[in-house]
This record gives structure tokens, C-alpha cells and sequence, in this order.
């Protein structure tokens, strides 16, 4: 009959008990509210054969609830100094496996060899550290082993960025590099006082599901993330003229482009923004053809 550790009144006590700051530098803001933990589980959907890795554990809130409904979870913590903390608050679960790491410095397709766990199905699940929500996310979604889903809390105006749809402020290559390989959503948004210490920003729970390989269609990527890249270089610039930064500005060049931006029914006067993903795969085929 123990509070969750995501109670604030629980959480104040492990924070007192261990002589806790929560840790800037670090990210470190703390779930305190149980309905926004129990809908970032509903939306990663895991069942009981299926695999959780977490990223940041904290003191452990979110971690005991997947524990709860899935086989395994294992949560990399950079801090060193919440290892005890973890191993006291999580002494009740015999399927939690904590990893004093950096994520950024795991290797994940080789962590999923180590652990045997090829064939499982694994999702991520997490409430990151903002300061490397980019980065993390990015490794996540171009790593060899294809993880299915990722729910991850992160500030809102990041996940407008990764969620939204062409014509609007948010869409640019984050947007493209994310939704070229998930089905990208926002499953709710999470106001600061959900956290100990209360974060400066609003936070939103995207949930990003694994597009099957044969929808993706990018033959180059290392092409095609050039061309979206420059294609947003100067956001305010239209596409032709960042275009032309980009591939050097001759006659030649600027011809070779209508005739592509013809070819994908994209306007002369089209700035990246107003370009649909289909329509950028479409342009990295064509400018290969030339
Ligand atoms: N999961 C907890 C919760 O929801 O209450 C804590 C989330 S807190 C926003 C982010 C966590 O990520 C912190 O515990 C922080 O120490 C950890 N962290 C920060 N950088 C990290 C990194 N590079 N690798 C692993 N964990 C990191």
C-alpha cells in the first residue's frame, strides 16, 4: 500500500531522504502527476512480452509503471548519484535493470545484441532531458534496430516541430527527418506544474510509430538529407534561392531546378515549408536522375 514514487508527497520524501537538488544541467524535472505517467503508458501500448528501455529514470516514477506492464525495463541514468536512490525506490521489481550511462554514448544496436534481445519487440519510453531531446531522438529513429514505437516527453514547441504538416511554421527538417521513418503524433500536452521543480516550459508527449520499410522509398539518404537540410537553410528565403545556395548559383543550375520543381508540381515562388514530404522524395529522385 506504498505511494507511487510519483506521488508529491512520496517524491518530497525521496528528494529529503537522500539530500536531493534536482540537477539543471542535467534536465532533471520530476513527474509528480500520476495521470499524465499512466497516459504516457497507455500510449506506448507495451504488453507483457514486449520490452521497455527508458531514458533518464530520475528517482524512478515512470519506471515502476513500466515495469507493471511490461517484461523488462531497462533505464539508462547518466547521474551517478541516483543509482542508490534507484536502487531503493525500484527494490520491489526483480524486472528493472538500471544502467549508470551516458545515452549518448550507447551503443544501442549493440546493447540489443548483448541483452539478446533481437526479435523483441522493444519501445522507448521516456521523459527526457531537454537539453539533448534532438539528439537522442535522432539516434532513436536511425538506429539499425528498428525500435516500434517511441513516446517521449519533450517541450511542446518541439513536438509541434516533429509533428506537423506542410504549410505551417513548425514543419522543417526536423519535422522531415522524424517523419520520414514514424508516424509522428502528439498524444497530450503537460503543463509545467506536473514537475518538481516546476520546468520554464510546457512539455506534450509525442508518440512516433515505425513506418513499415517499404513506405519509406529513400534510395540515397545521405542525398536526401542534404537536399532537405538546404533546402531550410534560410527559412525565410524561397526554396529555389536556397536551392541555389546550395548547388552554386549558374543558369544552368537554376533551369535544371524548375525543371524538377515542374516534375514534383512544386510553384517557382515555393518556399521548403510548403513542400510535402512525398513531394522532397520525389525532388532527391529527380535531381539524381540529372
Ligand atoms: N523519468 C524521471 C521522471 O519522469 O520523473 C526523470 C525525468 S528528467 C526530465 C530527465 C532525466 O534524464 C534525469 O534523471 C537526468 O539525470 C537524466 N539524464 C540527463 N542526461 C542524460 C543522458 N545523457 N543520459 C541518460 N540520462 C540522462
Amino acid at each position: 500500500n506504498r505511494l507511487s514514487i510519483a506521488d508529491p508527497i512520496r517524491t518530497n520524501d525521496i528528494m529529503r531522504k537522500y539530500k536531493l537538488r534536482a540537477k539543471k544541467s542535467l534536465g532533471q524535472n520530476f513527474l509528480t502527476n500520476e495521470k499524465v505517467l499512466d497516459d504516457i503508458v497507455d500510449a506506448s501500448g507495451l504488453k507483457k512480452d514486449e520490452i521497455a528501455i527508458e531514458i533518464g529514470p530520475g528517482i524512478g516514477a515512470l519506471t515502476e509503471k513500466l515495469a507493471e506492464v511490461s517484461e523488462k525495463v531497462f533505464a539508462f541514468e547518466i547521474d551517478e548519484s541516483l543509482m542508490p536512490v534507484l536502487a531503493d525506490t525500484l527494490q520491489y521489481y526483480d524486472n528493472i535493470e538500471v544502467i549508470n550511462q551516458d545515452i549518448l554514448k550507447v551503443d544501442l544496436d549493440e546493447f540489443v545484441k548483448e541483452k539478446h534481445l533481437e526479435g523483441k519487440t522493444i519501445k522507448v519510453v521516456a521523459n527526457l532531458p531537454y537539453y539533448i531531446t534532438t539528439p537522442i531522438m535522432l539516434n532513436l529513429i536511425n538506429s539499425d534496430y528498428p525500435f516500434q514505437s517511441l513516446v517521449l516527453m519533450m517541450q511542446k514547441e518541439v513536438a509541434q516541430r516533429v509533428t506537423a504538416n506542410p504549410g505551417h511554421r513548425e514543419y522543417g527538417s526536423l519535422t522531415i527527418a522524424v517523419q520520414t521513418q514514424m508516424k509522428a503524433r502528439i498524444d497530450r500536452i503537460v503543463g509545467k506544474n506536473s514537475f518538481i521543480p516546476r520546468p520554464k516550459v510546457d512539455s506534450a508527449v509525442a508518440v512516433l510509430d515505425r513506418l513499415p520499410k517499404d513506405q519509406i522509398g529513400i534510395e540515397d539518404p545521405e542525398f536526401f538529407n542534404k537536399l532537405v537540410r538546404s533546402s531550410f537553410m534560410q527559412k525565410r528565403k524561397s526554396l529555389m534561392n536556397n536551392l541555389l545556395n546550395w548547388l552554386g548559383r549558374t543558369d544552368e543550375n537554376r533551369e535544371r531546378i524548375k525543371d524538377v520543381f515542374e516534375k514534383c508540381g512544386i510553384a517557382e515562388n515555393a518556399r521548403g515549408e510548403q513542400v510535402s514530404i512525398e513531394q522532397f522524395k520525389q525532388m532527391a529522385v529527380e535531381f539524381n536522375k540529372k
